[in-house]
C-alpha cells in the first residue's frame, strides 16, 4: 500500500471519530489558551518531522481547543453544521488540489460550478441566467454584489469606477435599514464608498425595513443609487418585503442587492419561501453555504443578474491568460485569484439532499425553533420575537439577569448560546442551523436554560 494511504486514511478516521462524538461532547469546554500555544510549539523546529507524526500530533493537541460548533446542540451565531457528503467531498477537495481559477486548470470544477450554480439558483429562486461567484461567504458575497453594484451605477452616470477610481466619481448613495448586518459596512470601507455613504432606513417592529420610511429616504436624495435589503435578520429571522422594497428600489433606478446569508434559504422551502416574496427582482444576491446549507467552511454564493457586468468588474486579465475564452470564466466572478474547489462540497450536499431534503432541512429547523420558543415560554421565559425562520430571542427580565443565564448555560455545556442587544435590551439568541439537531436536542437544551433560569 501507498504511502499516502495509511496517512490520509489516518486523518480520515481521526475526523471521523470527533464528529460521531460531535453529539456527546461538552460543545464548549474551559480552555486555557496559553496552554494550547505553548503545546502548539515555541520556536520553529529547524529539523523536519515525518508526516504520521505531524498529524498525530495536530490531532492530539487541537483537540483541547475545539468547540463543537457543528454538533447538534451549538445554537449560538448563525452556524451550520456538515452533511456527511459534503465533509467527505471535502476530503476530496484537498486531496485533488484543485485551483478553481478557470476551466483549464480544473474542468472538473467548472462543470461542478456550473451545474451547482444552477441548481442553488433554481432552490432559491434566482433567476436561472444569473451568474454565481463560488465565494467564502456572505461577507465576501456582498462585497462581490457591492461592487458590481458601485460598478454599475457609476458607468449609468458616465463614471469608470475600475479606471478612474472614486476620487472625483459621483457621489454614490447606499440606502440600508438600521439592521443591516455589519458585513455590510465592511464591504462598503473596502470597496472605498465609506460608510458615510449610508442612508439609514428604520425598520419595524421585528426588524424588516419599514418600507414607507425606504420611499422617503429614497425620495429625499438622487444620484447613483445602491439600495441594500435583506432576507434573515440574525436576531428575530426577520425578512424584509423584498418585492414592495425592490420595485420602490427600481422605480428610482437603484441597484438592488440582497444580502441573504442564511434568509435566502427560506425560498427553498414552499412553508417559508412566503417571507422572501419577490426576491428575483433584485440585481445581486449573497448567500451563504457555510449556514444553512450545511456545507464545511469556507463557502458562500455571490449571484447577480447580470453576469457580463459581473465578470467585466471582477475581471482578473493578464497576458498569460490572453487568447482563450476558455480561460477566463470563474475567476471573474470572485475576488480570489487562485481559490480551491469549495463547490464539491456544495455539489454533494445539494445531491444528498436533492429538492426535498433542503425543503425538509428549513422546516426542520424552523420547526425547532418554534418548539424550543414553546417550552422556554412555557418555562416562564419571554421570547422577544416572532419565530418566522430559525431565530428565536429569549429574555429573563432585566439585562443583568439574563447575562448570568447566558453565562451560566455557557459553562453547563450541554448546547451553547450567545448574547445579543435587541432593542435596547439583552437577549439569549437561538439560532437552529443544524441538520443533525433533533427535538430530543431541543428538549434537553431546553430543560438546560431553565434549569439556568431557576438558578439565577
Ligand atoms: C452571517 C451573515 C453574514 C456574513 O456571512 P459570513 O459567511 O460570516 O461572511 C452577512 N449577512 C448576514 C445577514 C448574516 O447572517
Amino acid at each position: 500500500m501507498h504511502e499516502e494511504h495509511s496517512l490520509f486514511t489516518r486523518a480520515a478516521e481521526l475526523a471521523a471519530d470527533y464528529v460521531a462524538g460531535l453529539g456527546d461532547r461538552p460543545v464548549a469546554q474551559p480552555v486555557d489558551l496559553e496552554a494550547l500555544r505553548k503545546a502548539f510549539g515555541e520556536e520553529l523546529p529547524r529539523g523536519s518531522s515525518p508526516p504520521d507524526a505531524v498529524v498525530e500530533e495536530l490531532a492530539r493537541i487541537a483537540e483541547k481547543g475545539l468547540v463543537a460548533t457543528a454538533g447538534p446542540r451549538f445554537f449560538g451565531l448563525v452556524i451550520g453544521g456538515a452533511l456527511r457528503s459534503a465533509v467527505a467531498a471535502d476530503f476530496l477537495a484537498a486531496g485533488w488540489d484543485q485551483n478553481s481559477f478557470n476551466p483549464a486548470l480544473s474542468p472538473a470544477a467548472a462543470a461542478a460550478e456550473d451545474v451547482a450554480g444552477g441548481w442553488l439558483r433554481d432552490l432559491l429562486g434566482i433567476p436561472a441566467t444569473a451568474s454565481t461567484g463560488f465565494v467564502t461567504g456572505g461577507q465576501a458575497a456582498n462585497t462581490v454584489g457591492l461592487a458590481v453594484a458601485r460598478h454599475q451605477v457609476l458607468a449609468a452616470a458616465g463614471w469608470d469606477v475600475e479606471r478612474d477610481g472614486l476620487a472625483g466619481a459621483p457621489a454614490l448613495r447606499v440606502v440600508a435599514s438600521v439592521e443591516r448586518h455589519a458585513t455590510i459596512d465592511r464591504s462598503l470601507r473596502l470597496l472605498g464608498v465609506g460608510t458615510r455613504a449610508i442612508e439609514e432606513v428604520a425598520a419595524g417592529p421585528q426588524g424588516a425595513i419599514d418600507v414607507e420610511d425606504l420611499a422617503r429616504v429614497l425620495a429625499a436624495g438622487e444620484g447613483p443609487t445602491i439600495v441594500c435589503l435583506q432576507a434573515g435578520n440574525v436576531n428575530t429571522g426577520a425578512c424584509d418585503d423584498l418585492r414592495a422594497a425592490c420595485a420602490l428600489a427600481k422605480s428610482h433606478g437603484a441597484w438592488v442587492h440582497i444580502d441573504g446569508a442564511f434568509g435566502l434559504w427560506a425560498a427553498a422551502s414552499p412553508t417559508t419561501a412566503a417571507l422572501v416574496d419577490g426576491l428575483e427582482l433584485a440585481d445581486s444576491w449573497a448567500c451563504d453555504g457555510h449556514k444553512w446549507l450545511n456545507v464545511p467552511y469556507d463557502s458562500g454564493f455571490a449571484f447577480c443578474a447580470h453576469p457580463a457586468l459581473h465578470a467585466e468588474t471582477i475581471a482578473y486579465r493578464a497576458p498569460y491568460l490572453a487568447g482563450s475564452a476558455e480561460l477566463s470564466g470563474m475567476g471573474d466572478l470572485t475576488l480570489e485569484a487562485s481559490r480551491r474547489a469549495r463547490v464539491f462540497a456544495v455539489w454533494a450536499a445539494l445531491r444528498e439532499l436533492g429538492r426535498d431534503g433542503v425543503a425538509d432541512l428549513v422546516d426542520r429547523c424552523c420547526r425547532l425553533a418554534r418548539l424550543f420558543a414553546a417550552l422556554l415560554a412555557e418555562g416562564g421565559a419571554e421570547i422577544a420575537n416572532d419565530v418566522v425562520l430559525n431565530q428565536v430571542l429569549v429574555g429573563f427580565g432585566d439585562d443583568d439577569r439574563t447575562e448570568a443565564i447566558i453565562d451560566a448555560v455557557q459553562r453547563d455545556g450541554t448546547c451553547w448560546l450567545g448574547g445579543t442587544t435587541w432593542r435596547g435590551r439583552r437577549y439569549q439568541r437561538i439560532s437552529v442551523s443544524n441538520w443533525s439537531t433533533t427535538e430530543t436536542d431541543v428538549e434537553r437544551s431546553a430543560a438546560a436554560i431553565l434549569r439556568a433560569a431557576a438558578e439565577n
